[in-house]
């Protein structure tokens, strides 16, 4: 009888882009990817805010490579991940991570706040997929977008940003099915509730704090770390038949509800 083979998890020889990688969510993941085996380049809209990454990514003894790059500039995105892929020696792997929030009574959303959180969150996502794929090799790769529980769930005063997680859901279902004859699996991740720039304000909210903690059935808020194993997971071979996913890292936040 053969013995199964082992399922491989390892990003060893991987190249991947991710975007919003200067704090928080992003740059966890980019040092996630690295300490799996992965060179990693990685963007936000100032390039010196990305050097805690840079220097984390290269604590693992993997290549980093830091851009400048704003994603609702949806021209630029492909000239600027052409570069980082030249520096990289090829593409296998895309994160689309970047991603802004400001919560606002939806009677008070004026247009340009709406474009500014859909053109990031949704916009840039879809045209750094597009630059991916084209940079991609014929055997295919990767891309994993960080959406949200709003993909899935209604949160007051935040229409723009459900909208635009939602539609990052939508984005990923069509993409995994356009792509899949093309080697390129689509995945995303939900992240539940994580403490970072982005929601700082919530958790600076005692009361608010306690609630939240009453609907998450693990009983703790997400640490960074807690999204780098299913991240990884999607990235690699081990999921090699595995597209159009959305799988939420949240406590079991979404099945409490
Ligand atoms: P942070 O605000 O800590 O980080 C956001 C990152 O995105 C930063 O690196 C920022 O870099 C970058 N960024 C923002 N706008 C742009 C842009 N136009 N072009 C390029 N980069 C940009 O937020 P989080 O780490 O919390 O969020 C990361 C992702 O995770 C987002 O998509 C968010 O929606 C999602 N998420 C977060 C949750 C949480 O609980 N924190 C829950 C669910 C989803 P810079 O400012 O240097 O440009």
């Amino acid at each position: 009888m053969v013995a199964p083979n082992a399922p491989d998890f390892s990003l060893a020889g991987r190249r991947a882009i991710v975007t919003g990688a200067s704090r928080g969510i992003g740059m966890a993941l980019a040092g996630g990817l690295a300490a799996a085996g992965a060179d990693v380049a990685i963007c936000g809209r100032a390039l010196e805010r990305l050097d805690a990454c840079r220097r984390a990514i290269a604590a693992t003894g993997r290549k980093a490579v830091p851009f400048a790059l704003d994603v609702r500039d949806s021209d630029a995105i492909l000239p600027a991940f052409t570069a980082a892929t030249a520096e990289l020696g090829g593409l296998d792997l895309l994160i689309n991570n970047a991603g802004i929030e400001q919560v606002r009574p939806s009677l008070e959303v004026e247009p340009a706040l709406w474009d500014r959180i859909v053109d990031t969150n949704l916009k840039g996502a879809f045209f750094a997929a597009q630059a991916a794929a084209r940079l991609m090799p014929p055997a295919g790769g990767a891309i994993v977008n960080v959406g949200s529980l709003t993909s899935a769930v209604g949160v007051p005063t935040a229409a723009p940003y459900g909208a635009s997680k939602s539609g990052l859901l939508g984005l990923t279902r069509a993409l995994a099915t356009e792509w899949a004859g093309r080697g390129i699996r689509v995945n995303a991740i939900g992240p539940g509730y994580f403490r970072t720039e982005l929601t700082e304000l919530f958790y600076q909210d005692p009361a608010w704090c306690q609630t939240m903690l009453g609907k998450i059935p693990a009983g703790r808020f997400g640490a960074l770390d807690d999204l780098v194993g299913a991240t990884v997971f999607l990235a690699s071979d081990a999921a090699r038949y595995v597209t159009g996913q959305m799988l939420y890292i949240d406590g079991g936040y979404m099945a409490s509800i």
